[in-house]
């Protein structure tokens, strides 16, 4: 085999800057991808197997050859001279080069990247959505987390999470009974209604700081802490936009997982208001802490909407988007049949988590109508029910594609070159043909 020296041979391979850090890998349909992050920016990239192979090694330290020589030990496959001049074009426009010989442009694309993150993660204030970011949120994670590991100890682990298995199974056994105590308190102790949801606003303001806590403490940045209002709620947020390069898959789960261990450190100790009699104020308090605060936990552990429990499926899978994954293995599998073609589209191990996957959602929405039927059919009827349900869920998908149309085309225009270098998701092609800068992963990989 003899080995094509790519371009700038000779010469020391150019250098990352330091604020760069590359994540492990992630299943990512057909391929593998890994996440680029940069501190000084905020920008995350998505970033193929083999186009890291080549940047992780941009240290300053070896030259291309070299570099070259190590790739085609690796891929068995030579990086070609326009592989490494793509690979290089692609780090220089986003401004990921630290030997970049034009500082000034360099600095310039930096900032440009950092105001179109900054944009990008406010939105714009409106009615019924807008932001407020406090402080410094890294300096003051970064002080609260030593002095809270003891949250994050084994000990605590298992009595936070005892306690919730426990109260999980103790309001699913009472819950006919707590469910006319929470209709009557708004009617006989309103004030206690409005106390205990205070109590769960402060549940969910704890378990944003968890996370962030969490992710300083697993070696990651947050980058945002604030208020979030999203009409008709004011909730607080933390935003660790690094995740996806947490050196392993464990410390993404833990820090998934991190907000549920604070939540229920808020709402544990109100299980004691139910020694209180029924009716009176101290009991109403624990009634809507504990029912409502556990089931808005509950909720954002089923592992089908962006919440933690879908974030810690997909980080404990190594998935970097399970669901998109899934859901193009679907279209793949419904539009060209079960075939050679499919099966070598997706490893094998990513075929079994999409397949089994696929299934629980499956399963999960056909569990979720029949309930629902089951539940209101005693009303209207069988034919009623099926109505009622079947409006709310046609409007849903419906909603939910121009939803995502709305996001993609923002997204898009965002990432214009007029806009910045905004945090695209960056080709996963491989090193050794030519690479689109502007192609969102997912696609390229149906027109494969
Ligand atoms: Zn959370």
């Amino acid at each position: 085999m003899t080995l094509t020296i790519p371009l700038g041979i000779g010469t020391e391979a150019p250098e990352l800057p330091s604020t760069v850090r590359l994540g492990p890998r992630l299943r990512s349909g057909p391929r593998y991808a890994h996440g680029l992050y940069d501190n000084e920016t905020s920008a995350l990239y998505q970033v193929g197997e083999r186009e890291v192979f080549v940047i992780a090694r941009l240290a300053g330290h070896g030259t291309a050859q070299r570099i070259a020589a190590d790739y085609l030990r690796r891929f068995r496959k030579e990086l070609t001279p326009q592989g490494w001049a793509q690979i290089i074009q692609l780090l220089q426009d986003r401004a990921l080069l630290a030997s970049d010989t034009n500082a000034e442009t360099n600095a310039h694309r930096r900032a440009e990247v950092c105001a179109t993150n900054l944009r990008v993660r406010e939105g714009s204030r409106t009615l019924f959505s807008a932001h407020w970011d406090i402080g410094h949120p890294h300096q003051v994670m970064a002080t609260l987390a030593p002095r809270l590991g003891w949250l994050f100890s084994m000990l605590a682990l298992v009595i936070i999470g005892g306690g919730g298995a426990m109260m999980v199974t103790w309001l699913a056994v009472f819950a006919p009974i707590l469910a006319s105590e929470v209709t009557r308190l708004w009617t006989a102790t309103p004030v206690a209604g409005v106390v205990g949801i205070v109590i769960i606003w402060v549940s969910v303001a704890v378990h944003e700081l968890s996370h962030g806590i969490a992710h300083v403490r697993c070696g990651g940045q947050v980058t945002a802490v604030g208020l979030k209002w999203r009409f008709p709620l004011l909730a607080a947020y933390c935003t660790t936009a690094d995740v996806k390069v947490l050196t392993t898959h464990r410390r993404q789960v833990i820090v998934a997982l991190a907000g549920v261990v604070g939540s229920f450190v808020v709402l544990l100790p109100n299980a004691v208001l139910f020694l209180f009699p029924e009716g009176s104020f101290g009991r109403g308090i624990g009634v809507i802490a504990i029912s409502l605060g556990t089931v808005t936990t509950l909720v954002n552990l089923v592992p089908v909407f962006a919440m933690d429990g879908y974030k810690a499926l997909n980080a404990a899978l190594g998935f970097w988007e399970l669901r998109r994954d899934t859901f193009l293995y679907a279209r793949t599998f419904v539009t060209r049949g079960i075939g050679k073609e499919l099966r070598s589209r997706f490893p094998r191990t990513t075929t079994l988590w999409c397949r089994i996957y696929l299934i629980f959602l499956i399963i999960l929405a056909v569990a979720t109508i029949a309930v629902a039927v089951a539940l209101l059919s005693s009303q209207v009827g069988v034919a009623g029910a099926l109505g009622i349900i079947g409006c709310p869920v046609a409007v849903l998908i419906i909603s939910g594609a121009i939803g995502a149309r709305i996001v993609r085309r923002r997204a898009e225009e965002l990432t214009r070159p007029e806009h910045g270098l905004a945090p695209i998701r960056w080709s996963g092609a491989s090193a050794s043909r030519p690479l689109d800068p502007s192609t969102v992963h997912s696609k390229e990989r149906e027109d494969d």
